[in-house]
């Protein structure tokens, strides 16, 4: 995944420094075309940009890590739980084994769980949202009388295998020299970013490829698009065409808004809250800069009032306060797109920006397209981008009205110096 400031803001909010090890710098991305060119873009690399490629697992492994260093001693993590209710009896929670339940005849085992604050960090299909749900059709007065929770959702239709190149193979590739830059190849909507070991992972959403039931379907696929990258794949393993048919799909997610991000003392983060199609890999960024501000309102509430009490209600309620209209911008734009358009205008608007934004940098702002590798609140980009809206098409209404508006003029004059030129008999 590529990790930006705002997620990196985040983890050093936590204490945590990411070992370069973790991550390899982005200087942007490199699109091969189908003619065999490539197409280069480069990430701002203005103090305050930082973008990274980096290995979820690679990631995963060390956050766990440093939980369990002993840095918090009350710290207790409990694996292989999955939450299936939150019980009428207040702050309950109850948890299945789901280690043993696929055991045929083995009765499940159930846990409950006492809580004082509850975090649904449980991903798009979030069984506490689902709970939620649950507790105020149940209990429609329950949640401080307000507004009934709202959920707008909105499913992809895209579904996303991956692709590994190992470190060894990838050293002596084509690939290797553009290490540095996200690389796409847009006829087989497929794309591979730059690990720090050397590797490269990556994946496709092209659906042909994605639902091939046949390994020789995959390599035909591949090799009238990227043969080059086939080349490596099968290199790299020489089952691969095989194993990919066989890796399942997975979902490439859903645009969820919802209304308000808790329920009296629970309270949903990352995706659970907002998931966001992947378009411009912000979703994780996003899901750890909702930890930041939590983290924030903790310490804000922690700091102004009584000694050890927290109000959780209160927290859970001024989160979806700091955080919903971001949420729900970041959301919208990863659905339509608009931040880059890849049609003639759209490109032709981007060329204009980043050269203006070369030119005169005072005047002109980074593209607000490069500011989701900042950490600019959602709602600005937005903002930033409305403006962007307004100058280039003003430009363009200008130019149309202009340009005809002087050539009727040019047009009149003439007519009317050769009417008075025109000899009379
Ligand atoms: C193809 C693809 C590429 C992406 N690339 C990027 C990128 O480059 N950059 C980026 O920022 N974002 C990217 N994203 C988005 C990113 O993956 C998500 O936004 C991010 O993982 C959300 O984190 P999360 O912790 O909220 O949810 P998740 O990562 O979904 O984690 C939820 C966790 O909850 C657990 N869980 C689920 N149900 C239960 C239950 N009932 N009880 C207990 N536990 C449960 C799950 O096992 C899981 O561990 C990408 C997404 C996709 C699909």
């Amino acid at each position: 995944m590529v990790l930006a400031s705002r997620g990196i803001k985040a983890l050093e909010g936590a204490g945590l420094a990411l070992p370069l090890t973790l991550l390899n710098p982005l200087a942007g991305s490199c699109r091969h075309l189908a003619n065999g060119t490539m197409r280069f873009n480069d990430y701002p690399s203005e103090p305050g940009f930082q973008t990274f490629g980096t290995s979820r697992n690679a990631l995963v492994g060390y956050l766990q890590e440093s939980l369990l260093l002993g840095r918090y001693p009350k710290l207790k993590t409990h694996f292989g739980y999955e939450l299936v209710s939150l019980g009428e009896k207040k702050n309950i929670a109850t948890f299945r084994a789901f280690a043993n339940s696929n055991i045929q005849g083995m009765k499940e085992e159930l846990v409950e769980v006492k809580y004082d604050f509850l975090v649904g960090a449980d991903g798009a299909n979030s069984a506490v949202r689902s709970q939620i749900f649950h507790l105020e059709e149940r209990n429609p007065h329950s949640s401080n009388k307000q507004e009934p929770l709202k959920m707008d959702i909105q499913h992809n239709v895209q579904n996303f295998k991956s692709l590994y190149i190992g470190p060894l193979v990838a050293r002596k590739s084509f690939l290797h020299p553009y290490h540095d830059r996200v690389q796409g190849w847009s006829s087989l909507n497929l794309l591979f970013v730059g690990m720090a070991d050397g590797s490269f992972w990556g994946g496709s959403f092209h659906q042909d490829l994605v639902s091939a039931t046949t390994s020789l379907e995959v390599e035909q696929k591949l090799r009238q698009h990227a043969p080059e990258v086939l080349e490596l794949l099968l290199e790299e393993n020489p089952n691969f065409a095989e194993d990919f048919v066989k890796q399942p799909p997975i979902s490439s997610g859903s645009a969820i808004i919802l209304s308000r991000f808790h329920h009296d003392n629970i309270l949903l983060i990352g995706d659970a809250a907002h998931a966001m199609f992947p378009t411009y890999g912000t979703g994780c960024n996003a899901a750890l800069e909702d930890c930041l501000i939590f983290n924030k309102l903790l310490d804000d509430f922690l700091s102004s009032g009584p000694v050890g009490k927290v109000p959780f209600d209160e927290v859970a309620a001024e989160f979806t306060r700091r955080r919903r209209a971001d949420a729900h911008v970041i959301v919208n734009l990863n659905t339509t797109k608009e931040l880059f358009p890849r049609n003639f205008l759209g490109l032709m608007q981007m060329q204009l920006l980043t050269t203006l934004h070369k030119w005169a940098p005072r005047f002109f702002k980074l593209r607000s397209f490069n500011q989701l590798w900042s950490d600019m609140p959602f709602t600005e980009i937005k903002l930033l981008k409305s403006m962007e809206d307004r100058f280039f098409y003003g430009i363009l209404f200008g130019l149309g009205f202009l340009v005809p508006s002087g050539i009727l003029f040019m047009l009149g004059v003439r007519n009317s110096s050769s009417l008075n030129l025109k000899p009379t008999f």
